[in-house]
């Protein structure tokens, strides 16, 4: 038997690789990277060039793993939806083994790539650690609040052992070889190395891991402080499947054993999870949001206060110290997102689809699903969303997520020199406390661009007017509402 294992892009690992071990056990394993062209080019690199960075690495240190162990990463380039089924001809490939992935346009590839291969194309779990849609409410739905989606998943879920990394594999054949390219350097591709964006890779991955686990029983009381590193930081490597979200749990339950620890952290792997079944179950909330009272919400088109937010200089500290994280690091704190998607929201008015596509460009592990939801979520439109009546106050939680004020600190450089006291509102800092820090507002640092308690009552009003009419229309049996989510077949 000789098997393609296709490497996508989120499964660069060679340890808890279900193909891969399948494919072992078989014969001949020819591991195989599309490098499509749409993607991997100056233009579009340019468009997310963290993400860009992260996977080049992350490929390097996977096509060292394999070489090391006797086999080789073979890059070919072209559209895979051609150039797999092409390959399979030509190297008389019995079957192609490759992860699913969540997202319509993904699955749509893969419907594209059975309709040319049929049983040759076999697709498997391991993206998340339930498949997508496989938990469903008594009437048969997919669940829309979290709570209950993850006292099922507590429930059913079988989380299982991870597989380990071959020992050997297999060499690919010489006459394969001669076909293959490299995989292109940022250089290649136009965008400059950013020494603040995390190393990719398998062995990173689980070195970070690690150091997560030696201090994760704090992570409860300190995962919401934006000025300490006290999350895992393993969101990037989830995404791209450097490790494994099994991995990950079961590295968690063993180190953490039943601890609060535990719990907290194990929950936000199970958001993980609902994000993704909530898009497998409703692709369109890519396009529009979970909660039809918005669909139509008059946003504003302020390109002036969106550029403001984009470049970190609305006058509010902590959401400019976020704006500035992510496009200097490509990460920004989950607290300061939630921060920073309200206020672009909530006080702008601006789509969070414009937000949202600004994170995706800038993020190392934007994600599709979970990018998606955490700005439903944050708008207040999304599927079990903060309700829209909740708006996120960016002075007091500055004040009690950043204590010191040091998160601003390090971002927002020109307010270094303010007391903890004045960081998060300098606006009402007294004249000789901005003088002795050097900061002279609408010089050295803006004013509110919009005032709080006026910008939150002008999307009261608003959002609750349209909640109000969706109401009504939803009685009269407005059908955008009454709409059952499309399924799409599992491919
Ligand atoms: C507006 C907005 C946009 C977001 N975009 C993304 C995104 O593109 N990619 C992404 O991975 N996460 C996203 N999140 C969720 C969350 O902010 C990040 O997962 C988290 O900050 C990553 O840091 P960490 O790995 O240290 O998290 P930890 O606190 O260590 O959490 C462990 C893992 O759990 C998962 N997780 C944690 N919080 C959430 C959450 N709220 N929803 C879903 N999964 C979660 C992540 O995979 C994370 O790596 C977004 C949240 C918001 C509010």
């Amino acid at each position: 038997m000789r098997t393609i294992v296709w490497f996508r892009g989120k499964d660069l690992r060679i340890s808890d690789h279900r193909p891969l071990h399948d494919a072992l056990a078989d014969g001949e394993v020819i591991p195989l990277f599309v490098i499509d062209p749409y993607f991997f080019t100056p233009a579009r690199a340019r468009e997310l060039p963290h993400r860009m960075q992260f996977l080049l690495d992350s490929l390097r240190a996977l096509e060292d793993s394999l070489s090391t162990r006797g086999s080789r990463l073979v890059f070919v380039t072209g559209k895979s939806v051609e150039v797999v089924p092409r390959l399979v001809e030509e190297w008389k490939i019995d079957r192609v083994v490759a992860q699913r992935w969540v997202e319509p346009f993904a699955r749509e590839r893969d419907r594209r790539v059975r309709e040319a291969l049929g049983a040759k194309f076999e697709l498997y779990e391991g993206e998340t650690l339930l498949p997508p849609g496989t938990l469903r409410t008594k009437a048969g739905n997919p669940y829309s609040v979290f709570s209950q989606f993850a006292r099922v998943f507590g429930q059913t879920a079988m989380i299982g052992t991870p597989l380990p990394a071959p020992r050997s594999l297999p060499p690919v054949p010489e006459t394969i070889r001669a076909l293959t390219t490299t995989i292109p350097t940022c250089e290649e591709l136009g965008i400059k190395r950013n020494p603040q964006v995390l190393a990719g890779g398998e062995r990173a991955a689980k070195a970070r891991l690690r150091r997560f686990l030696r201090a994760a029983a704090s992570y409860p009381e300190r995962r919401n402080r934006m000025d300490i590193e006290g999350t895992s930081r393993l969101s990037a490597d989830l995404k791209f499947g450097t490790i494994s979200a099994r991995q990950v749990w079961v590295a968690c339950e063993s180190a953490l054993d039943g601890t609060p620890a535990e719990h907290t952290f194990l929950n936000e792997l199970v958001w993980r999870e609902f994000t993704h079944s909530t898009l497998w179950d409703r692709p369109e909330l890519l396009e529009k949001p979970f909660r039809s009272a918005f669909v139509g919400f008059p946003w504003r088109d302020d390109e002036e206060r969106w550029q403001a937010w984009v470049a970190g200089k609305t006058g509010y500290p902590i959401v400019d110290a976020a704006a500035r994280q992510l496009l200097g690091e490509g990460f920004v704190h989950n607290r300061a997102r939630m921060i920073s998607a309200s206020f672009l929201t909530k006080h702008l008015l601006i789509d969070y689809r414009r937000g949202e596509a600004h994170y995706m460009k800038h993020l190392t592990d934007g994600d599709w699903a979970q990018n998606n939801a955490g700005w439903q979520w944050s708008a207040g439109c999304g599927c079990d969303a903060q309700p829209y009546f909740r708006i996120f106050n960016p002075v007091t939680q500055g004040k009690k997520f950043d204590p010191l004020g040091n998160y601003v600190r390090r971002w927002v450089p020109e307010l270094r020199r303010m007391p903890a006291r004045y960081i998060h509102n300098p606006w009402e800092s007294p004249d000789d406390v901005l003088l002795a820090a050097d900061v002279r507002l609408d010089a050295t640092y803006p004013r509110p661009i919009v005032e709080h308690r006026p910008a939150r009552e002008r999307f009261l009003v608003l959002a609750a007017g349209h909640v109000a009419n969706a109401k009504a229309e939803s009685m009269s049996g407005d059908p955008d509402n009454t709409r059952t989510p499309t399924v799409y077949s599992r491919t």
